[in-house]
């Protein structure tokens, strides 16, 4: 196989035995998006303005928050002020406070980083439904998986036109692997609650031990 960087990536996570590969493959983007926003992205006019009119999201704010550069956090949130002080200004009636009100509240809802992460990881959506068309070892790879989160899959199946002539085929190989995932699920979660039937009190856990992590997991992805 030839790799380009962005396929490298994608191999490299499903040849792991993991989660979710494209939770991981998230966390890399994420942390690359935050590490250039700190850094270059300070300096950059039109990277500020864009701070300055979608700001960061709580978990994004946090994330940067973890970072060395303090002063970089600073400057953006600095920049992203400017912006909260035109809609927050004196209100003299409840009908321009109702109004005000629902524009802080977009305002909260909005994140710079949110938005660059969904953009690259599109790029990577599309990626894997063309290995899938192209790279029959791909196909045993996909196969061979964990499946995947529920956002992630939703986010394979809209793009799994990407896969072109294959997409049928594709599209029947990530519900085997994603139903074998989900069925797993579900016995685990029956065999938990099973062991908290008084018939079965003192009865080992065995794998159900995590079965409550595990949907989570199913549900929300790994953090
Ligand atoms: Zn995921
Ligand atoms: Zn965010």
């Amino acid at each position: 196989m030839q790799y380009h960087i962005s396929t490298g990536l994608v191999i490299q996570h499903f040849e792991k035995d993991c989660n979710c590969p494209l939770c991981e493959m998230e966390k890399i983007v994420e942390a690359n998006i935050c590490r250039e926003l700190l850094a270059d992205g300070c300096m950059d006019d039109d990277v500020r303005h864009q701070v300055n009119a979608r700001g960061f999201c709580l978990k994004h704010f946090e994330q940067l928050y973890e970072m060395p550069s303090k002063l970089g956090l600073s400057l953006q949130m600095t920049t992203r002020m400017n912006t909260i002080f035109k809609t927050f200004q004196p209100v003299n009636s409840t009908r321009k406070a109702k109004k005000q009100a629902k524009a802080l509240e977009s305002e909260l809802t909005t994140c710079i980083v949110c938005d660059y992460t969904q953009k690259e990881m599109v790029k990577y959506y599309k990626t894997i439904a063309q290995l899938f068309d192209k790279e029959d070892q791909f196909k045993q790879m996909l196969a061979s998986s964990n499946g995947f989160c529920l956002k992630h899959y939703a986010k394979l199946l809209e793009y799994s036109d990407f896969a072109f002539f294959s997409s049928a085929q594709y599209l029947k190989a990530l519900y085997e692997v994603e139903s074998n995932r989900l069925n797993k699920s579900v016995e685990l979660l029956q065999a938990f609650s099973n062991r908290h039937d008084y018939r079965n009190l003192g009865k080992p856990l065995g794998e159900a031990t995590n079965a409550l992590p595990r949907i989570k997991n199913d549900f929300f992805g790994k953090k």
